[in-house]
């Protein structure tokens, strides 16, 4: 039998174990109390509450920890990281990690890139976990190599084995800077490749819908926390009690693919319930937590206006959602992305 992550064994023994329903497929969602989470690797520094330098990889031997956290940790807080970077326990005789990286929830193997140079994630897997009322993503990046049993549509239980940690990327990463980069979040379209064909990148989009543009994450480590402290019944209840960020209400009358994914961030809607506009809660660094339909106008032939920002909760330099020109507030160029991609519409 393979190992499992050291964490989920440590959750194992503060909380006592519930088995998943052996007759469970991926298409129902599992009800929330076996909802199971687990360290994609095998530290046991954060379950035994250690500080960032007990697993955290920091970008470089000046820098701090922190760098290896999730947010405005960059470039003196102007670059976003989308997740957090786990450095191995342990290297062969050649430097390189063997460090296993396990799968952070139960879930379907959703994509694999198995080219390096394809992304700056180098070789990557992301796994779909349809939660009550919420689709999550995981995903794991820079990985030396991935399970050869695992392909798309594979099954995985949680604290399962996906590949080995390492450093691929297309760009250098040094063989002493190995990490797992781990994220956490919610996916945006299904239709991602319309919107790629409106933009002018030099390079394909070789991931389809898994490209890191239609991946919004969260902080892992407030989840996993949260997790721990048993503060959250299911990852739907987590979500919906993130902060709002900014509001805004956007002309259109398309049901995003987004809301079928996860029902539980929409009210239901009636079919004879006429409305004209959504309107959108945007928490942390963009991560979409409520949509609802809105028979308000918007003002003259605005597409989207902003009903509400909340500046002291989150506007940090590296992903903002709103500016602020002489007083009067708009877009970031991030939201507008967001909101494009979530509505199939273009904005300026
Ligand atoms: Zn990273």
């Amino acid at each position: 039998m393979k190992a499992k992550s050291s964490f989920f064994n440590t959750f194992k023994r503060i909380s006592p174990c519930i088995f998943l329903s052996a007759f469970l497929t991926e298409c129902l969602f599992s009800s929330p109390e076996h909802f199971k989470l687990s360290w994609p690797t095998p530290n046991p520094a954060f379950a035994k509450g250690q500080g960032y330098s007990a697993f955290l990889q920091k970008t470089g031997p000046d820098k701090d920890f922190s760098s290896g956290a999730f947010g405005c940790v960059r470039n003196n807080g102007y670059k976003f990281h989308e997740g957090i970077d786990l450095y191995p326990l342990r290297r062969d005789s050649k430097g390189r990690a063997i460090d296993n990286v396990f799968s952070s929830m139960r879930g379907k193997v959703t994509y694999i890139n198995r080219t390096t140079g394809h992304s700056a994630y180098g070789k990557y897997l992301v796994m779909e976990h349809r939660e009550q009322g919420i689709c999550l993503y995981s995903l794991y990046a820079h990985l030396a190599s991935i399970e050869p049993g695992l392909s798309v549509g594979s099954i995985v239980e949680v604290a399962s084995p996906l590949g080995k940690m390492g450093n691929t990327a297309s760009f250098s990463i040094p063989l002493s800077r190995s990490h797992l980069h781990f994220e956490i979040g919610l996916r945006l379209t299904s239709d991602f490749q319309k919107w790629f064909d409106r933009q002018s990148f030099k390079t394909p989009n070789h991931h389809g819908n898994f490209s890191g543009f239609n991946l919004v994450g969260i902080d892992p480590i407030p989840f996993y926390s949260a997790y721990q402290a048993k503060s959250f019944k299911s990852p739907l209840e987590y979500f919906k009690n993130l902060p709002s960020v900014v509001n805004v209400r956007v002309k259109s009358t398309r049901v995003p693919d987004f809301a079928k994914r996860n029902p539980g961030l929409f009210p239901k809607i009636q079919e004879s319930n006429l409305f004209h506009a959504w309107d959108c809660s945007f928490g942390p660094f963009g991560i979409p937590i409520r949509l609802s339909p809105s028979k308000k106008p918007l003002p003259g032939k605005q597409i989207v206006q902003i009903t509400s920002f909340d500046s002291s909760v989150q506007n940090k330099p590296c992903r903002q959602l709103v500016k602020n020109y002489s007083g009067q507030f708009q877009l970031s160029k991030q939201l507008k992305v967001y909101l494009e991609l979530l509505f199939g519409i273009t904005l300026a």
